[in-house]
C-alpha cells in the first residue's frame, strides 16, 4: 500500500483521455486467471471492489442499480418469462434478481470464468445467497459456444451480462452471437445486453444496434442508466424484441423488491435522449 493507509484503485479509458478512481484500503484478491486478471479491494466508501483486466465491475455500495437494470426491464416487457439464460454475470448479481421472479421456472448462467463466481461467494456473498435455488444451472463455459449449440426457439430472455468487448468478452458483442441469440429466443423473446456508455462508445452501440436489427429483432431501445463506479458515471443496457413492441411493461409484482428499479422509470427511460436517438438514427 505505498506506506500510505489507502491506494486509488483506477480505471483509466485511453481513447477518451479519462480516468476514475477509488480510494482501497486493502486488497484481498489478486489472481490471473486462465481469461482475465481479477482483483477485490477493500475500499474506504463503496464496499467491496472488483475489477477485471483493470476495469470496474461492481461495488458492494451501488451494484444494485446494474444488476436491477439488466434484469427486471426485460422481464417485465415479457408476457410469461420461464425460462432464462445469463450470458456473463458470473458476479450473480442480475441472477439474484431474476430470481426474485416467482414466474421464472429456469435459469441458465453461463460464466466463462468459474475464478468471478467463486471469487463473488467469498466478496460479495449477498449476490449468491440463492445460488442453491433450483431453478438454477450455474455452467463455466463460453457464451458464445454455448449460444451456438443451444436449441432453436428454446428461451424467453436472454440477458447478456457480459464484460467490454475486449478479451473474452469480444464475441458476446458480435453479429454472429446476436443472430444466435435471435434463433434461440421463442418468438416473443427478448434479449437485453450491456451495451456500454453512449458518452464513450457510442459507434459500438450503433454496431451493436445495427448488428441486433440485422438478425432480425424487429425492435431495439438502449435504456440509460447510472453505473456510479464505471468511468462516465452512466451505461446502457439495450432491449431487443422479436415481435411486438418494448412500450407493452407489466407492473411489477408487489413482491419483486427493488431498489432502483419502478415501473414508472422503466416507461420514461424508454424515451431514448435526443442525442442518443440522433446518433443511433435509424439503426
Ligand atoms: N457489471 C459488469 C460490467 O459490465 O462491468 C459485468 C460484470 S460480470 C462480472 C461480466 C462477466 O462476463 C465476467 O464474469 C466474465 O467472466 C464474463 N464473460 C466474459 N466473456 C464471456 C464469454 N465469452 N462467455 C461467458 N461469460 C463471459
Amino acid at each position: 500500500m505505498s506506506g500510505k493507509p489507502y491506494q486509488w484503485v483506477d480505471e483509466t479509458v485511453e481513447e477518451m483521455g479519462a480516468r476514475f478512481g477509488i480510494r482501497a484500503t486493502e486488497k484481498l484478491l489478486d489472481e490471473q486467471t486462465p481469461y482475465q486478471h481479477l482483483e477485490v479491494w477493500r475500499t474506504q466508501h463503496w464496499g467491496n471492489l472488483m475489477r477485471l483486466d483493470g476495469v470496474m465491475m461492481l461495488s458492494s455500495l451501488e451494484n444494485f442499480v446494474y444488476h436491477e437494470m439488466m434484469s427486471h426491464p426485460a422481464l417485465q416487457t415479457h408476457a410469461a418469462p420461464r425460462h432464462v439464460v445469463i450470458i456473463g454475470g458470473g458476479d450473480c448479481g442480475t441472477l439474484t434478481e431474476v430470481l426474485k421472479h416467482r414466474e421464472v421456472e429456469s435459469v441458465v448462467q453461463i460464466d466463462i470464468d468459474e475464478a468471478v463466481t467463486r471469487a463473488a461467494e467469498r466478496f460479495f456473498p449477498e449476490l449468491t445467497a440463492h445460488n442453491d435455488d433450483p431453478r438454477v444451472d450455474l455452467r463455466f463455459e463460453d457464451g458464445v459456444a454455448w449460444m451456438r449449440n443451444a436449441p432453436t426457439a428454446s428461451v424467453d430472455v436472454i440477458i447478456v451480462d457480459s464484460t467490454d468487448p475486449i478479451g473474452p468478452g469480444t464475441g458476446l458483442f458480435g453479429p454472429d452471437f446476436l443472430a444466435d441469440c435471435h434463433r434461440v429466443l421463442r418468438d416473443d423473446g427478448i434479449m437485453v445486453g450491456q451495451s456500454e456508455s453512449p458518452f464513450y462508445h457510442m459507434p459500438l452501440m450503433i454496431d451493436y444496434h445495427r448488428a441486433m436489427r440485422d438478425a432480425g429483432f424487429a425492435e431495439r431501445r438502449s435504456l440509460l442508466f447510472p453505473q456510479p463506479v464505471y468511468p462516465g458515471g452512466s451505461i446502457t443496457g439495450t432491449l431487443a424484441r422479436k415481435t411486438g413492441s418494448l412500450d407493452e411493461i407489466r407492473p411489477l409484482a408487489a413482491d419483486v423488491a427493488t431498489r432502483f428499479y419502478r415501473s414508472e422509470l422503466h416507461r420514461g427511460l424508454l424515451a431514448i435522449p435526443p442525442f442518443m436517438q440522433e446518433a443511433l438514427g435509424d439503426v
